[in-house]
């Protein structure tokens, strides 16, 4: 029986990645933070020197695309994975303000979707895979055999953001927060390629007054639902 594969969307800071990588540990499937690809991209542009004034200087981006080299590795310390850009370690680089306010203009790209959805569509291709992003049960993996779309409410996600950066040590101001989160959501919602949607056949999932655990046992329960039925 081929493993199969789980598809989580959702808008920004629901806490997708967190449950995407607990669900993936329990069935022993691979996990892919798809955000962290395009933040990625972005901390190269970023670096290169080509946003200025918050606009990508798209053709220098797509001219230099094929170097843009993204991978992810175990960090033997936590037992994590880590994402690297050209071999080197970013996972800390790419979660800053800074890369925040501009992944969503990057991710809106053609090429950079068609580049980071071809290299998504490679890792997945075996299943036993649990995936996150904004279009994975749309475009990457239409297929899937689990999909949920999450979300909550804009002012509980720039919440949990704020602590998280807090926690982190990182600077940040919740009004900034708030006010990337929502930037972030239109942006995702209106563009051209793959927007961010429910796929028809998604499960909604609003997390805004669950628990972790709440929503951790909801999430094992679909995803068992539907190992068993693939089996039977
Ligand atoms: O998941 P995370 O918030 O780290 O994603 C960062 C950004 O990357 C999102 O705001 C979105 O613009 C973009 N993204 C995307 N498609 C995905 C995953 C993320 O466009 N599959």
């Amino acid at each position: 029986m081929k493993p199969i594969t789980i598809a989580i969307d959702g808008h920004s800071s629901c806490g997708k990645s967190t449950m995407a990588k607990w669900l993936a540990t329990q069935l022993g499937y691979i996990y892919v933070d798809t955000g962290a690809m395009y933040r990625a991209v972005t901390l190269f542009a970023l670096r290169r020197g080509l946003l200025t004034d918050g606009n990508p200087d798209t053709t220098a981006l797509e001219r230099l695309m094929p170097a843009v080299e993204v991978s992810f590795s175990l960090n033997h310390k936590t037992k994590q994975p880590q994402t690297m850009l050209c071999g080197e370690v970013v996972e800390d680089d790419i979660r800053t303000m800074e890369v925040s306010e501009h992944v969503s203009k990057i991710a809106a790209l053609p090429f950079v979707r068609a580049a980071m959805t071809q290299q998504q569509q490679k890792m997945g291709e075996q299943g036993g895979i649990v995936m996150d992003g904004r279009d994975i049960g749309t475009a990457v993996f239409p297929n899937a055999e689990l999909k949920v779309f999450v979300t909550a409410r804009a002012e509980v996600r720039a919440q949990r953001r704020f602590d998280e950066l807090k926690a982190k040590g990182m600077e940040a101001s919740f009004e900034e927060i708030l006010r990337n989160v929502q930037e972030r959501d239109y942006i995702d919602s209106h563009r051209e390629v793959a927007p961010l949607r429910q796929a028809d056949d998604a499960l909604l999932l609003d997390n805004s007054d669950l628990t972790r655990e709440e929503q951790n046992a909801w999430l094992l329960q679909q995803a068992t639902n539907v190992i068993k039925a693939s089996e039977n």
